[in-house]
This record gives structure tokens, C-alpha cells and sequence, in this order.
């Protein structure tokens, strides 16, 4: 059943959850063990819940002596092929106190478009949630590029909770809601709840930025939380250690309401602002 409310998220049969690199690397590698223990309890309440992770690039720094995040797409590529598998393990670690087994799903937004891939994709995920694994969605990032350029996974989290048909999208920040203009900003106010048809340029969200580690930032959190609210799916934007609260109903984050009419699932490149 859709989450109509942020509260409805205790009782959410089918949950997305998206964390940024910064929420999960290099200081805040230790941040893994509290981010599965939330879904690890969501995850015993008999909620199917799917994790899309970015932090390859990130995680894969240290290995290749980089101190910064590269500059070139195709070192931002090698970082990730060598990250990734050391996320994955780093998850898979910490999911086993709790007999929790993980699955890699890599993804492309075209995947998502091209109706074959599509459906392998879907079928893949059904399964995988009916056999009660835990799927941790990345981009695939040899072969594709939008989330590393742009948005941190914001918008791939999106259409992953379209693919799936989720109750709710949690994306996970590094503040702990939107604000009405950047943070700090006078007269910048925490946003409680975007009702549907709200228009997002009435905010001031601020532009898409690389930050240390990964990219996004507000911006491009509105804007996948939009899409995914088209379709139906209610979406929770907080901070990242606050995932056990949003997790469990509590009055936190920016709470983006779904769309009481959904249609068909709206595709990436159509406009939604
Ligand atoms: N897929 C990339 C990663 O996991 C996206 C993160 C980024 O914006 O660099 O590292």
C-alpha cells in the first residue's frame, strides 16, 4: 500500500532506501553499521527493502592512492569498478549478524528505458525480494555515467522505486530535510511536507554540486523525489542517521506526498518539474 503519510513508513510493505557516498565512506565507513541495522529491523518487520547505494567512486579512492575524488570520467570509472566490490563487502559484512544476504544489482537509466531490460530487471528484483535477499542497487558505472556527472543516484533511486512499485522512497542526505532556500540562508525554513502539484520553483533548492566525495545535493534530491511521487510513490528526504527514525514513521525529513492519481510510470527524461 503507498505511503500516503511519512507516518504509514512503520507499516510500508516495500521501501527504497538511497544513500549518498559521503553518508557511507571514507570517515564515515563506520556509518554502515547503524544504515543496516535500521533496515535490517524494517527488513524483520516483514518489509521487503532494497538499498541503492553510491559510494564505488569513494570507496575506491584509498585503493587507487587517490586522496580527492578524480577529475576524468575514466579514473571516476576505475575508482568505482574497484569500489564497488569492496562496498558490497563492507554491506554484506555487516548484514550477516543479522542473516540478511545481499544482492548486486547494477543498473543503468537506459536499462530502465529499453522495455527488454526492463523487464529482466523487474523479474530479477521480484525474485530477489520474494527469496527475502536484500538488493543494493549502484549504477553501473563502466558503461554509464549520469549519476557520477549529476546526481549521486538521486535519480536512479527513483526509477528503481518505479521499477519495483515501492510504498515509499527514503533518500538519505546529509541534512536532516529540505529547506526553502540553502541552509544558512536568511529566512531558509525547514519544508515539513511538498503536497503533489506543489511547483519546486517556488524553493530554492539550490544548484547540482560535487561535494568531497560524490555529487547531488538538494536539487537533485527534488527533483528525483518528484519523479517517483508521479508515479505514486511517496518519498521521505532526511538525513542519513536519521534512517531508523524515518524508518519507523517518525516526524522527520521533508515529506514529498505521492501523487493521489498515479499513471503510467514516468520516464527518466520526462519533465516533471
Ligand atoms: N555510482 C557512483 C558511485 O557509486 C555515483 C556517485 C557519485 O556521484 O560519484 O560512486
Amino acid at each position: 500500500m503507498t505511503a500516503r503519510d511519512r507516518r504509514d513508513l512503520a507499516t510500508a510493505r516495500r521501501i527504497v532506501v538511497k544513500v549518498g557516498s559521503s553518508s557511507i565512506s571514507g570517515e564515515n565507513a563506520d556509518q554502515i553499521g547503524p544504515l543496516v541495522e535500521a533496515l535490517a529491523a524494517a527488513h524483520a518487520r516483514g518489509c521487503e527493502v532494497v538499498l541503492v547505494s553510491s559510494g564505488a567512486i569513494a570507496t575506491g579512492m584509498p585503493f587507487l592512492s587517490l586522496d580527492e575524488r578524480p577529475t576524468d570520467l575514466a579514473t571516476q570509472q576505475a575508482a568505482a569498478a574497484v569500489g564497488q566490490n569492496v562496498l558490497i563487502y563492507r554491506y554484506q559484512a555487516a548484514l550477516r549478524e543479522f542473516h540478511i544476504v545481499a544482492g548486486q544489482v547494477l543498473l543503468t537509466a537506459g536499462d530502465l528505458e529499453n522495455h527488454t531490460h526492463r523487464s529482466n530487471a523487474q523479474r530479477a528484483m521480484e525474485r530477489l525480494l520474494g527469496l527475502r535477499i536484500l538488493p543494493i542497487v549502484n549504477e553501473n558505472d563502466t558503461v554509464a555515467t549520469h549519476e557520477i556527472r549529476f546526481g549521486d543516484n538521486d535519480r536512479l533511486a527513483a526509477m528503481v522505486a518505479q521499477l519495483v512499485r515501492a510504498d515509499a522512497l527514503v533518500l538519505l542526505s546529509d541534512v536532516p530535510a529540505l529547506y526553502t532556500a540553502p541552509p544558512g540562508t536568511p529566512g531558509a525554513e525547514v519544508i515539513d511536507t511538498i503536497e503533489y502539484g506543489t511547483p519546486l520553483d517556488r524553493f530554492q533548492f539550490g544548484s547540482t554540486k560535487v561535494n568531497g566525495v560524490g555529487t547531488g545535493g538538494a536539487a537533485t534530491k527534488a527533483s528525483a523525489a518528484r519523479l517517483a511521487a508521479a508515479s505514486g510513490t511517496g518519498v521521505l528526504v532526511t538525513r542519513a542517521d536519521l534512517v531508523a527514525d524515518a524508518l519507523g514513521g517518525a516526524a522527520v525529513g521533508t515529506w514529498f506526498a505521492p501523487n493521489p492519481a498515479p499513471v503510467a510510470p514516468v520516464m527518466a527524461h520526462a519533465s516533471v518539474d
